[in-house]
Parts: structure tokens; C-alpha cells; sequence
């Protein structure tokens, strides 16, 4: 069977080994996530928790969906209208021009100038080897700037940049002392039961030899030879 969450080796940089990561990936698009698998692979509900805290959402092997899918599935349901901004390219054409899309001979000046910004900023603020962002610089961001929906500046900034990979070795750590933290407790309290068992089980067995010294007396008493009656 397939794994949920694949144990793989990202590699960090050029001159740091790559380290374990567990992995995973959405269903709709290229989109790749992983936390650290450098303290031991996660339970997968607990993967399943971490990944779901960053926006995925988690549903089955193959089935996964990143934040940006997400995202974009969300835009297209509270705007319908705007299906042909958010994602597919697909659509039929519809009377009224859709704008800042691919065709932007047929987009408005404003949305194409939009799109022209849009692509400066992320050449300026968005790093393809690191796959992440200059400090201080997120889609939001630069949907703000450029005066676009966070929706589609995700999608163009997958499409024709990368995707965002986050260094999340804090986080990591934090997951996995937490994880840690927890199973400790766990033992503990175990540990505490069994040694409160251990104690009543020492007293139970210490009450039971007593009866049992009275037992074997009254069963000497009974068992020695009848004593002679006085006439
Ligand atoms: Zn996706």
C-alpha cells in the first residue's frame, strides 16, 4: 500500500545534506508540503494534524488538497462570476471579457498592467531557488500591491514561479517536543498506576498471610489427637 505521507529527502541548499522530510501532495496541482521527519516519522494523524494546521486539506492518500487549491476553490464558490480569474482556463468564452486573463490582448489596460506589476514584484520578492518569499513578502502582499485577488497571484506565482516551501524546523521542533512532551506524560501516568497497583497488591498479599497463618493454626488445633476427656 502506498504511503499517506512519504518519508523523502529534501534537499536544504547546496551546502546542507538534505534531511528526512514526510511529504505531502496535492491532488490538483504541483503543490508539495513537508514537515521533518528528522526526529522520527510522525503518526499519521498527527502529520494529518500538522498539515491541516497549515491549510491542507487532509482527506486520503491521492486525495490531498494544498492551501492554494483551497483557497481557490473557496474564491470560485463565493464568486462564481469570477470562476475564469480564479482558475480554470477552460471555460467557455463568456460575453463579457474576463480580465487579467492569459489573452491579455483582451484584458483591460488597468487588469494588464496589473498582471506586468504582478510579475515584478514576484521577480523582485519571490526567491525560485529558495521557493520562498523575501522576508516580509507573502501572496497577500503582493495581491495588495498589485491590486489582484490573493487567489490568482498564488496561481500565477505556482504556474510560472514556484511554490512556497517554508522553513519550518522551529515548528518541527516545537511538533516534535510537544509529541514528545506527551508521550512522556503518558508513561508517567502509567508508570504511576502501576506502582499504585504494586502497592495494593503488596498490601492485598500481606492481609491474605496473616488469614492464612490464623488458617493453618485453627487447622492445627483442630487436627491434633482428641485430648482424653476427664472421667
Ligand atoms: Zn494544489
Amino acid at each position: 500500500m502506498r504511503d499517506d505521507f512519504p518519508v523523502v529527502n529534501r534537499p536544504r541548499g547546496k551546502s546542507v545534506a538534505p534531511r528526512p522530510m514526510q511529504e505531502i501532495a496535492c491532488r490538483r496541482c504541483p503543490n508539495t508540503d513537508a514537515i521533518s521527519a528528522a526526529a522520527g516519522r510522525l503518526p499519521p494523524h498527527t502529520a494529518a494534524v500538522r498539515f491541516g494546521q497549515r491549510g491542507w486539506r487532509v482527506i486520503g492518500i491521492g486525495k490531498h488538497v494544498c492551501p492554494a487549491c483551497v483557497a481557490a476553490e473557496a474564491a470560485r464558490k463565493k464568486a462564481p462570476q469570477s470562476e475564469s480569474i480564479a482558475m480554470a482556463p477552460k471555460v467557455t468564452p463568456s460575453p463579457t471579457p474576463a480580465p487579467a486573463n492569459e489573452n491579455a490582448g483582451h484584458a483591460s489596460p488597468a487588469a494588464s498592467e496589473a498582471i506586468v506589476i504582478l510579475y515584478l514584484l514576484l521577480s523582485d520578492h519571490y526567491d525560485k531557488a529558495r521557493k520562498a518569499y523575501a522576508e516580509g513578502w507573502d501572496d497577500e502582499r503582493v495581491a495588495k500591491e498589485a491590486g489582484l485577488s490573493p487567489v490568482l497571484v498564488a496561481e500565477r506565482r505556482e504556474k510560472d514561479f514556484g511554490p512556497l516551501v517554508k522553513d519550518t524546523t522551529l515548528e518541527d521542533i516545537a511538533a516534535a517536543t510537544l509529541v514528545l512532551a506527551q508521550e512522556i506524560a503518558g508513561l508517567e501516568g502509567e508508570i504511576d498506576a502501576l506502582q499504585r497497583a504494586a502497592a495494593s497488591a503488596i498490601t492485598t498479599c500481606g492481609r491474605l498471610k496473616v488469614s492464612l497463618n490464623a488458617l493453618r493454626k485453627a487447622q492445627a488445633r483442630l487436627s491434633a489427637p482428641p485430648v482424653v476427656k476427664a472421667a
